[in-house]
């Protein structure tokens, strides 16, 4: 396809929930599968706005009169969820993280912003809005084939979880509602499938720096998309990885076709598992949106700004080309950064002469050592933890031990199952005492050969001996 001469245009949606208590109120953020202590029946009527005209979304929603259900828990859900309390101020780690976001993608953070409610109608907020505020503008994410435009950045609260619908009603758990969820829009400059797919895996791993939820349904992305000619349809739920693309070839070709039928609709799709969307929901009108009269202004100062920018978090690719520099092999840095980051960023710092012996010993030898044993790579680090590393590494700073003896070391403490003292003690005497002892044996026994004299030395001190220093101080003795 030539998406030039197609015109494609689209931008991504990207709401990820944050990993902190919940945005207004105290309650922590985690969802539930146990029995809600309460219910609670409320009834949302589809009301003109003050312009007098109803939406096409709300008349959608109200040609099903609903009745709606909410649930809650005693000990996790309180009246601000319940919109009979108002709002506390803003969760402050859950800005923190945010401002994190905003900095990683180059945005302008505002420094005063208006927190507003915007309306929504399908009983998903107890009361009929979302908080939201827009915390920043104007950034850029890089990528293969360029930069990629960051229209602006919110935080705000997630809805209600949906738990039930049938014609007559709809339950909500409030389990969900409130938990703060970052907002970034991109630009509608993506103009290939490629270039889509790309955008959303980078922001991917902007969010997953910071403190955000993992799992199914912390991320929900949605994607704005339309060829010339044809208005914009909102995709929601394009986050499958595996079938971005298809999603994408296959919006265009349904776009397509619809053009030459004549019929252009605006609206919101659904993607599906096999590549293709569904209809939803006509497109809703701009969002309709007034100040949140219980909350002040919110205001970001420099001070708080330079303080995050000191502690940012890194992103995947920095850490890569780090580790890198420090002349790890590709296939070294993949498997440090599955996992073993964390125990390989305290350990150079106790050792930081040889990055590839620290990458040996957290995954390599680890990994040789589970499969020779027959057992987990886990419980091979669970004896060969990060403290037992960092022992023997502090050994081989001492002098105690050399870098050649350290898989050795590690063997008999995971092999032979010594203690890590034990398994250090063989360690050779430090060359001053070596050359005292090989002194010794020569003038006791002048006149023999160099490798006579090598069998000495290991009788004497062990097999374990540094055997090329010996031979070296006994090419010096013995001419
Ligand atoms: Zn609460």
């Amino acid at each position: 396809m030539d998406y030039v001469k197609l015109g494609l245009k689209a931008g991504l949606e990207i709401h990820q929930q944050l990993d902190t208590g919940k945005l207004f109120c105290k309650c922590p953020s985690f969802l539930r599968s146990d029995e809600p202590h309460f219910k609670i029946k409320r009834r949302l009527h589809a009301v003109a706005g003050e312009t007098g005209s109803v939406d096409e979304a709300v008349k959608h929603e109200a040609a099903i009169d609903r009745e709606f259900i909410y649930e809650g828990y005693n000990d996790s859900t309180c009246l601000i969820e319940l919109d009979e309390e108002p709002p506390k101020f803003i969760n402050e780690q859950a800005l923190d993280e945010t401002l994190k976001v905003a900095l990683l993608l180059n945005c302008e953070i505002y420094p005063v912003s208006q927190i507003m409610r915007k309306t929504v109608i399908d009983g998903s907020n107890t009361s009929g809005f979302q908080r939201t505020v827009l915390l920043a503008h104007d950034g850029y994410i890089e990528t293969s084939f360029g930069k990629v435009g960051i229209a602006t950045l919110c935080l705000e609260e997630d809805a209600a979880r949906i738990v039930k619908r049938d014609e007559k009603s709809a339950t909500y758990r409030l389990d969900r509602l409130g938990i703060p969820l970052i907002e970034i829009a991109t630009k509608p400059e993506l103009d290939t499938p490629e270039k889509i797919k790309e955008c959303a895996l980078k922001i991917g791993e902007v969010l997953r720096a910071c403190k955000v939820k993992r799992g199914i349904g912390t991320i929900r992305q949605d994607l704005n998309i339309s060829i010339k000619g044809h208005d914009r349809v909102e995709v929601k739920g394009f986050q499958d990885p595996r079938i971005m693309i298809d999603t994408v070839k296959k919006e265009i070709e349904r776009q397509g076709e619809e053009l030459k039928k004549g019929k252009n609709n605006g609206e919101v799709r659904n993607s599906k598992d096999d590549g293709s969307t569904e209809f939803l929901r006509p497109m809703p009108g701009g969002a309709r949106m007034y100040p949140e009269t219980d909350l002040p202004l919110l205001r970001i100062g420099r001070d708080r700004i330079n303080e995050l920018k000191k502690n940012l978090p890194k992103l995947k690719q920095e850490i890569k080309e780090e580790l890198k520099k420090r002349g790890l092999s590709d296939e070294m840095v993949n498997l440090i950064l599955d996992g073993n980051l964390d125990e390989f960023e305290a350990l150079i710092k106790v050792y930081d002469k040889d990055a590839n012996l620290i990458a040996k010993a957290v995954v390599l030898w680890r990994n040789e050592f589970a499969s020779k044993l027959k057992k987990s790579f886990e419980e091979i680090k669970g004896i060969l933890n990060e403290r037992v590393l960092e022992e023997v590494l502090e050994a081989l700073i001492k002098g105690k031990i050399n870098e050649g003896d350290v898989k050795g070391i590690l063997w008999k403490i995971a092999g032979d199952g010594k203690s890590v003292e034990d398994a250090l003690k063989f360690d050779k005497i430090d060359d001053n005492k070596l050359e005292e002892e090989i002194r010794k044996i020569v003038s006791e026994k002048p006149g023999l050969r160099g490798g006579a004299y090598m069998g000495l030395v290991i009788a004497k001190l062990g097999k374990d001996v540094d055997k090329r220093k010996a031979m070296e101080i006994l090419d010096r003795l013995v001419k």
